[in-house]
């Protein structure tokens, strides 16, 4: 009978020891095969050479490394570069480079699709379909460094930095999540440090509560409006969490370490969140919390209503941040041309909030999967 075989692409280091003990296998394997896994991107037992044969084909019997496959790459005009990752159950996620002069970050996806439903995000339109595995999130950084090495024009190209700002709310994947950044951060693997791991969210406090003790990274949050009235439109699950329950938990995240700071992120909506006003209002709910602002000129996707704010209004709404002492920052957008930028990432997924198998929703990669199976 043929068993499922356990994809060891699920393990981070301690899962990997614990498996190897419940085989009587020694625990420094298990950091061996980690090693050959992770750093040297291995995934056929045999050329693992510092096992025994009867190891390898232990593992080989009981075991596969089985990451997610790349579908589709795209480059952007300026060297972004976005993969359509399929999933062996057909649903695909994105995963996004973009190389800098001084860094190379990766933005890794957390789930299929989104259900948090914020206004402004496309991810948001697709609904949710489910939690990736950590082996299809780690299985995005294994596949990046690997497809980065073998590219034309990549191979001097590093990934320096992780943002956990793909498709999907992070912390409602948690256990998933936490094990990935695990791996990212184990120097037996990727060896990325604390700083250079940063988990976006969009404020689900006891999860946020839990965060910091489970895998210590930075922490960015997506404020996007100074109020409960604005914010409960744009981000809905602040009714669930408002400002008065978000707020402290950033303020004391990093209590311990005074030189870090909590990112807040805020998206540039013409008319809707860019006023002075907003501006005043962001500096006194900001008041007291060792901070940096994060504005996001707005990415525009099919059928949506909102507008980005125009270059002068974001840089008047930057300088009264920045007057009132706040280190503000306006992210450039990156990726634009092929659909890479914040929230533009959709992947294609099968809707099952809405309850019905057969409502797959057209959306813009999908159009690239259709040329993939047209070509
Ligand atoms: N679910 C996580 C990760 C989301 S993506 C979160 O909410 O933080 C990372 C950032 O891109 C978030 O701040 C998100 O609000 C922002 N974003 C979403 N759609 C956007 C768009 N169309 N334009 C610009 N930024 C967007």
């Amino acid at each position: 009978m043929n068993q499922t075989k356990v994809n060891l692409l699920n393990y981070d280091h301690q899962a990997l020891k614990n498996y190897f003990e419940s085989l009587n296998e020694q625990s420094f394997r298990a950091t061996q095969v980690f090693k050959w896994i992770h750093q040297y991107g291995i995934t056929d037992f045999t050329k693992m050479s510092n096992l025994s044969k009867s190891l390898r084909e232990r593992l080989k019997s009981l075991t596969e490394i089985q990451p997610p496959v790349i579908a589709y790459t795209q480059h952007s005009q300026d060297g972004t570069c976005k993969w359509l990752i399929k999933l062996s159950d057909g649903n695909c996620i994105e995963t996004v480079y973009i190389p800098e002069d001084d860094r190379g970050t990766l933005c890794v996806s957390s789930q299929v699709g989104c259900a948090l439903n914020c206004s402004f995000c496309s991810t948001a339109r697709q609904g949710f379909s489910r939690n990736l595995t950590v082996a299809e999130i780690i299985g995005q950084v294994w596949l990046a460094v690997r497809a980065l090495s073998e590219q034309e024009g990549f191979h001097d190209k590093k990934i320096t930095n992780v943002v956990m700002m793909g498709m999907g709310e992070p912390l409602l994947n948690f256990e998933a999540v936490i094990s990935a950044m695990q791996i990212m951060r184990d120097d037996n693997a990727y060896g990325l440090s604390k700083y250079r791991i940063t988990l976006s969210t969009s404020g689900l406090v006891p999860e946020m509560e839990k965060l910091r003790e489970a895998c210590d990274v930075a922490l960015a949050v997506s404020l996007h409006a100074p109020n409960d009235d604005l914010r409960n439109i744009l981000v809905p699950i602040n009714k669930k969490y408002p400002l008065e329950q978000l707020l402290p938990v950033c303020k004391k995240y990093f209590n311990k370490e005074p030189r870090r700071k909590v990112t807040f992120e805020y998206v540039m909506l013409a008319g809707v969140n860019d006023s002075d006003a907003h501006a005043k209002e962001l500096v006194k709910c900001l008041q007291g919390i060792p901070c940096k602002v994060n504005l996001i000129p707005f990415n525009p996707f099919p059928e949506t209503l909102y507008q980005c704010s125009s270059r002068t209004r974001i840089d008047q709404f930057s300088k009264i941040l920045m007057q009132a002492g706040l280190i503000t920052i306006t992210r450039k957008t990156r990726g634009d041309d092929i659909d890479a930028a914040c929230g533009q990432l959709v992947g294609r997924v099968e809707d099952k909030t809405q309850g019905s198998r057969k409502r797959l929703i057209a959306i813009r990669s999908a159009r690239h999967l259709q040329q993939l199976t047209e070509n």
